[in-house]
């Protein structure tokens, strides 16, 4: 059987998540291979880790994670945050703006290093207002929009439909990062420049804070704290292997080796919040501009949104971890989800049903908690095979649920079927 071993699906990957498997890996190959080649090992990708080497068994990994909570800023606090979020976002504006300009001139592109000291020649005259912000803010909304850059230029390459990187707007791109001196205290975190802010919950962050990302959702203010800290090497699974099948009418459908075969619903709230969104957002756009009303409602759209996607991301998370801490191996399809999201009617489902974020957990989790995951060749018909005797239909249109299978009559649901070729292919 064709099967490949991959982390991500490069189609959904963002360039964070690359940058942070790199981390991860390069960091796990050094314990395998010495500092020295670690970056190529890296690059050669986890498969390696089963292989010839699978004697070997560090003791534990160093690995990025990062832990979100949200701040009890003062008034003072309030006014110095929305300050450096509205430096960063200037700051990647201004840059996007001159770089485009830049390449109508010369036909050149410009880095994060150049377009940094560029602004900071014109701080002095013309954006005095900058020195009340970490110097933090604007450089690092240029290291994002280089990567934005680069990600655009690589999606081109490998014929990804990336956008441009865009303009970003307030109210809607508030955020920003800072790195240096970051401390954490019993209820409350050190920021440069900012100095301490109290936190609405006790932090538990273990290993060295390498950056603090702080953004706004509605009216609050949550800070992530980026940390290096060593994990123990997870003991491999004695668990069932076995096969998930994504699809529209239930979240998933999960077949395992032990017999059992369970169609997973997506949490019920949720669609009673989108159905709620979904009028909210047409009483919102027929606000008046600039009304008072206005700001009123967006408000209320941005909180309906944060819940929704606050239900949306325990569910994947309570998913994700329990099927990663009690399955060996888990198979997933190659599910081009890019290529589906262009077909309309299916775009709203697959977005609210947060498939490719699924997949990117179960992808760290299996490597933190041991278990091993494979992904189906992107052409394997796992739908259209039949799970019994092997016939593989000619077509299987979408809306075909059940179907019952010509060489052998067994009588298939659609989904528990493909779940079951998927567990197949864990042997
Ligand atoms: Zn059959």
């Amino acid at each position: 059987m064709p099967l490949k071993i991959v982390v991500v699906d490069p189609g959904e990957v963002t360039d964070d998540l690359v940058q942070d498997m790199m981390e991860i890996l390069t960091s796990f190959c050094a314990h395998l291979y010495g500092r020295r080649s670690a970056r190529e090992q890296g690059k050669r990708g986890i498969g390696k880790r089963a292989g010839r080497k699978g004697h070997w068994r560090p003791s534990s990994v160093k690995m990025n994670r990062a832990y979100r909570y949200e701040l009890d800023p003062n008034v003072q606090q309030r006014i110095l945050l929305a300050k450096h979020a509205g430096a960063a976002r200037f700051a990647y504006n201004w840059g996007l703006a001159r770089r485009i300009e830049f390449y109508q001139q010369t036909g050149k592109s410009t880095n994060a290093m150049e377009q940094h000291r560029e602004l900071n020649r014109l701080k002095k005259t013309q954006f005095p207002w900058m020195y009340e912000v970490s110097k933090c803010a604007p450089q690092e909304a240029l290291r994002d929009l280089d990567r934005a850059f680069r990600n655009f230029f690589r999606g081109l390459k490998e014929g990804r439909r990336t956008g441009y990187p865009r303009f970003k707007k307030k109210g809607r791109d508030d955020h920003f990062r800072l790195t240096g001196a970051i401390h954490v205290f019993d209820r409350a975190v050190q920021l440069p420049r900012l100095g301490r802010i109290r936190l609405k919950e006790r932090p538990q962050v273990q290993g060295r804070i390498l950056s603090a990302t702080v953004s706004r959702e509605a009216d609050r203010w949550f800070v992530s704290l980026t940390v290096e800290a060593e994990i123990p090497e997870p003991v491999p699974i004695h668990g069932p292997a076995c096969g998930i099948d994504v699809g529209l009418s239930h979240f998933a459908t999960v077949a395992a080796s032990d017999g059992s075969v369970v169609k997973i619903q997506a949490p019920k709230p949720l669609g009673r919040y989108l159905r709620i969104l979904r009028r909210r957002q047409r009483q919102h756009s027929r606000r008046q501009q600039g009304a008072n009303n206005r700001r009123k409602s967006a408000l209320r759209l941005a909180r309906l949104h944060r819940r929704i996607r606050n239900i949306r991301k325990d569910f994947l998370h309570k998913l994700s971890t329990h099927l990663a801490k009690t399955k060996r191996v888990i198979v997933v399809e190659d599910l081009n989800v890019a290529g589906l999201v262009q077909n309309q009617r299916l775009a709203r489902h697959i977005a609210d049903m947060g498939w490719g974020e699924f997949r990117r957990m179960l992808a760290y989790k299996a490597i933190w908690y041991g278990s091993q995951l494979l992904v189906a060749n992107r052409y394997y018909p796992s739908s259209k095979t039949c799970s019994v005797c092997g016939h593989v239909l000619e077509t299987l249109p979408l809306h075909v649920r059940e179907w019952t299978c010509p060489a052998c009559g067994t009588h298939h649901d659609r989904d528990m079927n493909a779940a079951k070729n998927l567990l197949d292919l864990a042997a």
